[in-house]
This record gives C-alpha cells, structure tokens and sequence, in this order.
C-alpha cells in the first residue's frame, strides 16, 4: 500500500462493480425509516431492505444483490451513542457494503471473491488476513468444516490463520426464531504498533481479542437454517449469503489511517469544524471527543433529514432532535455558542452527495432544520442546564448518585434538555440517571397525550400456512408460478373457482353465515393497501354461470385485502349467506364506486404534492399521505404554518389543473430510469427494479411520481377539490385534509344547506348572513354588559337590605348572606361596601357559579385581625365544609368549593366560628 490510497468514493464504487462483474443487481440503499416497518426505529443493518425475502413473503426479480445500506445505531439494543467520539471506531450512522444470494451461489463463491476482492483487488498482504469459522462450543449444531476448507483452498491462505470460534462469534439469527447460521469473519493484523494494551502484562494480541491489532473486516453470513424453537434447527431448502462490510473502518485500513475520523469520510468535516473555532492543532487534538461528536452527529443529522426525519418530540423525530441537541452541547464545549451545525453539514452533502443524490436534493431542508433546532435548542440550554446542576448538586450531598428518571423527563419537558444529554453531563459529575424510569416518564407522557405506544420489537408473522397452500396450489396446476394473479388497474370484476379458505389461522373447506375468512381466488383486481391508498372492498358471490348444478348460493362482503406472503393474496370478508365452498365457481366484485372515489383523491393527492411544492417550496415534501374513499390526507414538510393566503392558493391550483383536464400518463419503467429523469420516489417506500411512473401536465409535466396506486384517467374526473383542514403533526409536519368528487359535492350540499337555515333563521338572504350576524352578536354583547350592570345593582340592593339588619355576635356584627347570580368580583365589591359602613365587623358573603359550584368571600375588620380573627383561616373553615379550600390576607380571602347543597349550613357555622376563635381586647 505505497501507491496513492484510494479515495472513500473510489473504494465504495470498487466494491459494488467487484460485485456487478459477478452478476449482482446493484440495489440502492434503502431509506433509514424501514419501508412498512413500524417494529424497527431504524434501518440498522444492510439486510433490513431483504428481510422480507429471507422470510418468504417479498420474491425479487434478482438472485444476486450487492448494495452499500445506510444504517443508523442510536437508540434501542443496538445503541452505540455513548461510545461515539470516545474511539476511532464507533458511530451513529455508518454504512454497509454487502453482497447477497438469494437461493443462489453459497459458501464457495462468497470466500472466494471475498478473499479476491481483498487481497487481489484491494492488494491487503495476505499473510496479515485470517479467518474465523464456526464450531459449536455445545457440539449441537455442526462445525462449519464446508467453509473452513473453502478458505484453506484460497491461494495464499496461510492455513494457521484459520480458526474456530463459536455461537456468540460465528452464528448468526435473525431473531429467536426463522433464518440463522453459521459465518465466517475476515480480520485482519494491522501490526503491533495498532496493540494498545502493550503494557499490560500478560497481555496476547489475537483475534477476537482486546485490543485494536486485529480487527473484523467483513462478515459472511450463511443463512442454512430455519430455528424452530431454541433447540430444534431445521434445514432450509434453498440457503442464501448475506455479507456485509463495515465501510468506515474498511476505508481507515485501505487508506493506513490509526482511526476512522482520519479517513476522508470525516476528515473535511473536522476540518470544517476546526475552521470555526479557529483552533490550532495542538487545541484540536486535545478536544478530540467533542470534535468527533460533532462530526459524527452532523453526517447522521443530514441523512437522517434527507430521509424525511425531521427534529421532533416523538420516537424517530426525538432521535434526530437528540443528536443535533447533543452536536450543539459539544459544541459549546469548543466556544461554539451559534449555530454552527449547517457549515459541517455542507461538507456531508459535499463528501456524499454524489452517490446518495438525496442530500443534494434536500440541502435546503437538511441546513434550515440544523440551524432552526440549534436555535430552538438555545433559548431554553441556559435555564435547563442550571437547573440540571441544582439537581445534581443536591443529589451529590444527599450522598445519592442517581438521579431519577422523572427529574430527567421533567428537564426534557420543560426545558428541552433530551436525557442522553442530561446523561452525558450526570456521567462527567461520576454520577448516573435512572433510564428506565425516564422511559417509564416518557411514555406515561405519551400515553397521556394520546400518542400510542412506544416501538416495540421485531416481530414476525407466520406465513408457513399460507406458503404450504401456495406450493399445494400451484402443485394442484391451480395457480401459476407468480400466485394469485393481480392487476388493480384493468379487473374490476372477476370470475373463477374459489381456492382455498382460512378461516382463524386454518385452511377450511368451507364456511357459514357470519364466519370471517380469507378467500383464495385465482386472480384479483381488489387493490391491496398500499402507498396510503386504502383497500379496495365488494362482493364474492356464488356465480350461476356454467356450474349452474351448485346447491347453495351464498354471498361474502370483502372488507380487506391483504398479502401475507408473496403470491399470496387473500379477500378477507363476512360470510352473509350462504355456505361458500372451496372450488365453487364466484364471481367477484370491486366496489366500483367506492372505487372511483379513492381513484379521485389519489390523482388529487398528486397535484396536490406538485401544488406544494410550486407553491412553498421544493421542501415541501410527502412525509405520510391516506388515500381514502371519503378523503385524502397529505402529511409534508414544511417549518411553518401555512396561512390563508396561502391554502386559498393552494386550493385554487389544484382545482385549475383539475379544470384543464390532462390526461394522466402511466408507464412502467426501470427505477433508475425514473429516478434520473426526477421522478418523486418517497422515502420510507421499496421499490422494485420496474417502477410504474405516472406523470401528469401534459408536455410540460407538473408531476412525477413512482406510484402503483390507480388513479383517473384524465385530471378533470377528480372534479371539485376542497380543502378541509390545515393543521401540525409534528414539529416541521404539516397535514392537509381535502375532498374531492361526491365528497366535495357532500360538503357543498351541507354547507349550503347550512347557510340557507341560518339565512331563514336570521329572517335575510344567504348574501347577508354575514352582516346580520355581526349585528346580532354587536347587540348580544351590549345586552351582557347591560345585565352585567343590572346584576351588580341588584346585588348592591339585596345587600343594603342584609345590612339593615346584621346579626350581633360578642357585640361584633357578623354578616353571612348569600347573593345570587354574582361573580367573585361583585362579591368582593360587597365586603368592600359592608366594611365602609361598619368599621368593626366580620362578612362571609357567598354565591353559586359556574357548574354549580360555590364562590366565598370573607372579609374581616383591621381592629378583629388584631383579636385572632383571620378572614383566610375563616374562608378555608367555610369552604373545607363544602369539598372546597382557598385563602388570603387576613383581612379579605376567598375560596372555591364543589357542594352548593352545604352552602346554607356552612354559612350558619360563621358565629359560632368567631365567637370561639375571638380574644378579648
Ligand atoms: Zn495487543
Ligand atoms: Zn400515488
């Protein structure tokens, strides 16, 4: 390695053309946010995109893949936060190269380019390269002798540097049950100068071993097993290969660098941030950690937004709002007190943005969103981390060093504080938070705010029945190599022999009146959900076609449709009468109508997201969308609140482009393809190698987006589009809710019909509903003055009438009454009236308010205060007799309670309270 090294961009490229060479399908990195994932918080390994095909339920149009995956590892079991910015070697985001064998080629191949790829390729010495394979520690499953000898076979294999380790190193599971084996790891001896244990006696450099002279290059994965349970693995009948390559690390070895943050994935970004500071050398260096943080927390800020991840409160939104929070506190910790986040961001973009085009794309967003939470975060830093320091302080001479997780969750609530943070600066005190007590908090929280549970774990369905059925099927002749034939866009009604039925988990022969089953026909134009477009519903009814000798006649609603695994797709439906029985001939149905409906909001969303986009911004993009029949909903991002104006315009556009009628032009084509002819592809989405396109505005299209929705045929079909509702999701998430069609049609009815009544009502012409109703709430408010004065005068009149005669107690006048239909303003007026005509004297004056429950005023004399009466101890004594409590000065005090019932009896109990709580003078 004396020649120029190669460059990040180069190595990366190398690896996916290695693989390209040997008949792999580039397959592009998946996004982030798990496409149809809702157990996993991120994506966190390059198979996450291929889980579906190793569990049977997605068949790819490729045997071989190869792809460099984005990851990301900060929150859950694979959380490697707190190591960031401690070593070389760990980060929040990083990316995988990998190679995949779907059923195809298996060990043989894999080691052998894997050992080509590195050492002839790449030219890595090949007596610095072992390799490990696995032996069973518990001698249950067996040794993996088949790759050991694929290894010894490999020219230049020094055969020492083969060894054996076990499950905990060299087996693989997906999760406690489905796809596992065993793997193979390619390490590699960077020599004794990288040992950084050398002066600890007794101390051995090896594999798998403690320090940094050996490490894991590359993991080959053979996926040979189905687990079954904890101690039954069965084979499986075709076996795959999943690799994958650690990309920074591979990167600081071919380029001879001591720590991945000295390779040229980080080194413009340390740069960058050294530049801002000013810092020498010398300062930079000894500020490694916060450097590294922040450049690590950068690179996996700006993917994460290009993804669609913007900062928020909430699971994924929390994460990315944490890590730029965490940047920002490091930051200050080097004299960055402004936002400094977007300027490193800009080298990411730069160094990555050629292959993953999204950053370019979103720049505008990534840098707004930086700087707009480094902002939001210091407005509330100072307070929060004074606070932070009182608790810990009072924890440190409590003798405690704990701090709880309420404590922490409070300090997130209150001053934006995330707990990583309130950890980090815990942990540099040597003191430590109580995280499952913050999570406890926070979901209580989350809960509370009606915002669901928490991410659960990966879970996966089982589809070995629905598998089983498939192979029988097809076996029977009865269905065809792809399944159940599907095409949404052409059929809406279908005719053909009933299947298979599964009814609660088990296939059925047949069903009655008010079973729920799943119905398995040959072929299906019953849209299955997807893209937030809603499933199709209808009928399946016994057909009197040719098999007109079939005894029963019978009906099933469809209410869903679902794929559970691939080629699988059932009707899930209620029985209403009838016995259907497998091999009936039916007759299918879509709900043609309902149909129609979903087809107009679908094409509306699309002008509505091209609408969006002209109209605020090319930030303004899908972040969540809901194709119903009765509505679309359209989430996006955009940082602020959209104003009138706006929507106005907004709503105007749409319904002009709805007005000028383009046809909507539908093509498949390969993905690439669409992509560098920028189409829109949404995050979050999988896509296959052919995409279908639909692009709409004629010969200067306004909008182009992958999409297998059905949609209308020409845009003014979606006739009258009307916005509903504008509203937040999310911090940087906007939602707009529209209808269109009979929808819209509805809503003007009802609005219409609406105004006419209010017209009739107010005695004038729809035109003048407006005026007159400003007229009658003009005069409604100058009526509740009126009676606001009128009430008060009465209550002064019942008054004089109560202090024409106050009863004596101890010869000290003491007033109880009750004024009706007063406020606590008025009642205090009353005392104040009371003590200018008594100048000794004690008033308990009381009334019912709102939602019946009672108000007390109490006021007592300068010279009684002097003789132990108290006008608060005296209220509190009142109203703790009617469920309520209050207080105040000794002289005026008031006090709220819930039981008017008691009012009469509470009030008699005054005298008696003044005559024992009374000194003589
Ligand atoms: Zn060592
Ligand atoms: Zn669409």
């Amino acid at each position: 390695m004396t020649s120029k090294p190669l460059s990040s961009a180069e190595i990366r490229q190398a690896y996916i053309e290695f693989f390209l060479e040997k008949g792999h399908t580039f397959v592009p990195s998946s996004s982030l946010v798990p496409g149809g994932d809702q157990t996993l918080l991120f994506t966190n390994a390059g198979m996450v995109q291929f889980k579906d095909i190793f569990l049977g339920t997605d068949k790819p149009g490729y045997q071989r893949a190869t792809n460099s995956q984005k990851c990301m590892r900060v929150a859950g079991k694979h959380n490697d936060l707190e190591e960031v910015g401690q070593d070389d070697t760990h980060h929040t985001f990083f990316e995988m190269l990998g190679n995949w064998s779907f059923g195809d080629y298996y060990k043989k191949e894999a080691i052998q380019w894997a050992w080509e790829l590195l050492t002839d390729v790449w030219k890595l010495p090949k007596e610095r390269v072992y390799a490990t394979c696995f032996k069973d520690e518990h001698g249950e499953i067996p040794i993996d002798e088949e790759a050991a000898q694929e290894w010894q076979a490999q020219p230049g294999m020094d055969p020492s540097h083969i060894l054996f380790f076990g499950r905990k190193d060299n087996f693989w599971e997906m999760a406690d049950t489905g796809p596992s084996g065993p793997c193979s790891e390619i390490h590699f001896d960077r020599g004794q100068k990288y040992c950084d244990m050398q002066a600890v006696p007794g101390h051995v450099c090896q594999v798998n071993g403690d320090c940094q002279r050996f490490i894991e290059l590359w993991n080959l994965v053979f996926i040979q097993y189905n687990r079954i349970d904890s101690s039954h693995l069965e084979p499986l009948p075709a076996t795959h290969v999943d690799t994958g390559m650690g990309f920074d690390r591979m990167v600081s070895v071919l380029q001879d660098v001591d720590s991945n943050y000295k390779t040229d994935l980080f080194k413009p970004l340390l740069d960058r941030v050294q530049e801002l500071t000013g810092d020498s050398d010398e300062e930079k260096t000894a500020n490694f950690t916060p450097y590294r943080v922040i450049a690590d927390h950068a690179r996996a800020a700006a993917f994460l937004i290009a993804d669609g991840v913007v900062p928020g409160n909430m699971g994924r939104n929390y994460v990315c709002r944490m890590i730029i929070r965490r940047a920002a506190r490091f930051g200050g910790k080097i004299g960055l007190h402004d936002p400094f986040l977007a300027p490193v961001a800009e080298k990411v973009i730069e160094n990555y943005g050629e292959f993953y085009p999204e950053l370019v794309r979103n720049r505008a967003t990534i840098l707004t969103n930086l700087t707009g939470e480094e902002e939001r975060f210091q407005r509330t830093l100072e307070s929060g981390l004074s606070r932070l320091e009182i608790l810990l302080d009072k924890l440190q001479l409590s003798g405690e060093t704990l701090l709880s997780g309420e404590a922490a969750f409070d300090l997130y609530a209150t001053y934006g504080l995330p707990f990583e943070i309130t950890r980090d600066i815990a942990r540099e005190g040597h003191l430590d938070v109580d995280e499952d007590s913050f999570r406890s908090a926070m979901q209580e929280h989350r809960l509370a705010s009606g915002a669901g549970e928490a991410f659960g774990e990966l879970g996966g369905e089982d589809v070995e029945i629905y598998r089983k059925l498939l192979d029988r099927l097809q076996a029977e002749g009865k269905l065809g190599i792809d399944g159940v034939a599907y095409n949404p866009y052409e059929w809406l009604g279908m005719e053909g022999h009933l299947l298979a039925m599964v009814q609660d988990g088990e296939v059925v022969q047949q069903a009655q009146p008010g079973d729920l089953v799943e119905v398995l026909l040959p072929r299906t134009g019953f849209y299955i959900e997807a893209g937030g477009q809603v499933s199709d519903t209808g009928l399946i009814r016994s057909s009197g076609g040719e098999d007109a000798n079939q005894s029963d006649q019978w009906v099933i609603r469809v209410t869903e449709m679902r794929q559970p695994a691939a080629g699988v797709i059932v009707h899930i439906g209620e029985v209403e009468s009838g016995t259907p029985r497998v091999s009936d001939l039916a007759l299918a149905r879509v709900d043609a109508q309902r149909r129609h409906d979903i087809m107009r909001n679908h094409t509306a969303t699309h002008l509505l997201h091209a609408e969006l986009r002209s109209e605020l911004g090319e930030h303004a993009r899908q972040a969540g969308s809901l194709v119903a029949s009765d509505r679309l909903r359209f989430d996006f991002t955009h940082p602020q609140a959209i104003t009138a104006d706006e929507l106005v315009r907004i709503e105007a556009g749409v319904n002009a482009w709805a007005l000028d009628n383009y046809r909507l032009n539908i093509k498949e084509k390969p993905l690439q393809q669409a992509l560098d002819e920028g189409a829109t592809a949404l995050f979050g989405e999988k896509y296959a190698q052919d995409v279908r396109t639909i692009t709409i505005g004629g010969d200067e299209p306004f909008s182009y987006e992958l999409c297998g929705g059905t949609h209308v045929e020409e845009t003014g079909d979606i006739g009258l589009f009307l916005i509903t509702s504008e509203g937040s999701t999310a911090a940087g998430i906007r939602r707009i809710e529209a209808v269109t069609g009979r929808g819209a049609y509805d809503m003007v009815q009802r609005r219409s019909s609406a105004l006419k009544n209010a017209a009739g009502l107010l005695d004038t012409s729809s035109e003048d509903v407006p005026t007159k109703t400003r007229e009658l709430l003009d005069n409604l408010s100058l009526a509740r003055k009126k009676l606001s004065n009128i009430r008060q005068e009465l209550a002064e009149i019942r008054m004089l009438r109560y202090m024409d005669r106050v009863p004596v107690v101890n010869d000290i006048p003491v007033l109880t009454a009750v004024l009706e239909d007063t406020d606590a303003d008025t009642l205090r007026a009353m005392t104040d009236r009371y003590r200018q005509r008594n100048r000794t004297g004690v008033a308990v004056l009381a009334s019912v308010g709102g939602e019946g429950r009672p108000i007390v005023v109490a006021a007592v004399s300068e010279d009684l205060v002097k003789r132990g009466l108290h006008a608060g101890e005296l209220v509190k004594y009142v109203a703790g007799q009617l469920g309520g409590g209050g207080g105040g000065r000794p002289t005026l005090a008031q006090a709220g309670g819930k039981d008017a019932s008691k009012l009469e009896e509470a009030l008699a109990s005054v005298p008696g309270w003044v005559e024992s709580n009374l000194r003589d003078e």
